[in-house]
């Protein structure tokens, strides 16, 4: 079965990037956690560096990852530049990432792109959880979060976002993706309408000719 140690970026006291009330550390939280739940579903074991809005440091998150054996480290972050001045997604690797992580960062970095972000690419970089994790470990930049174009996306595409994450990971595992099922509520009925009279007397007609018939039928009063 397959192991993931998902990381949410900042927390607690470090609320990361900020904007216009915006805080990376309760958005991160926020979509990885549904991220998490959405690959559960298929039997993957998540397991999450924070659940809550506290502070870890980078070397609490990497002593970890160390304690257990994962297939995939992935951490979740928005990125912050200048006001507006920066756009798009991009993922990191370690520099000498191996060919998994790479794999894994390629497929994340596509999917995001495919919900709207413009494209800034999979790149290595020297990072403490990069560099301090055993499995291959990724960090994705999900749009910047100092970036108004982007937050429309971010916002309005949760869901598709969610999804595009869920379904990226699970092809890096061998796992084929499906959206779940919505089932009818058990408690639904449904109603089967004659007509409707203004005049109680015709509605007694039609319940006779029913129950002629052979229907099993019945009057209710409502409102016109
Ligand atoms: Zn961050």
């Amino acid at each position: 079965m397959a192991r993931l140690c998902f990381d949410y970026g900042h927390g607690g006291n470090d609320p990361g990037a900020t904007y216009k009330g915006r805080k990376e550390a309760e958005e991160v939280l926020n979509i990885g956690k549904k991220v998490a739940a959405e690959v559960r579903r298929f039997g993957v074991i998540v397991d999450e560096t924070r659940t809550s809005d506290k502070a870890v440091t980078l070397k609490e998150r990497s002593n970890y990852e160390n304690k257990s054996n994962y297939d995939y480290f992935i951490s979740f972050h928005r990125n912050a530049f200048k006001p507006e001045q920066a756009r798009g997604v991009e993922t990191f690797i370690y520099l000498n990432p191996g060919a998994r992580a790479e794999a894994m960062a390629e497929k994340i970095q596509k999917a995001l792109v495919a919900v709207g972000f413009s494209n800034r690419g999979v790149k290595r970089e020297n990072f403490h959880v990069l560099r301090e994790t055993v499995a291959p470990a990724i960090l994705v930049e999900m749009g910047f979060l100092d970036n108004s174009k982007d937050n429309q996306i971010f916002d309005s595409k949760k869901r598709q976002i969610i999804e595009a994450l869920a379904s990226a990971i699970l092809q890096q595992l061998g796992i084929k993706y499906t959206q779940e099922q919505s089932k009818p509520t058990v408690n639904t009925l449904y109603r089967v309408m004659v007509g409707s009279y203004a005049n109680r007397e015709n509605a007694e007609k039609q319940i006779q000719r029913l129950k002629e018939a052979g229907f099993d039928a019945v009057v209710m009063i409502g409102e016109k």
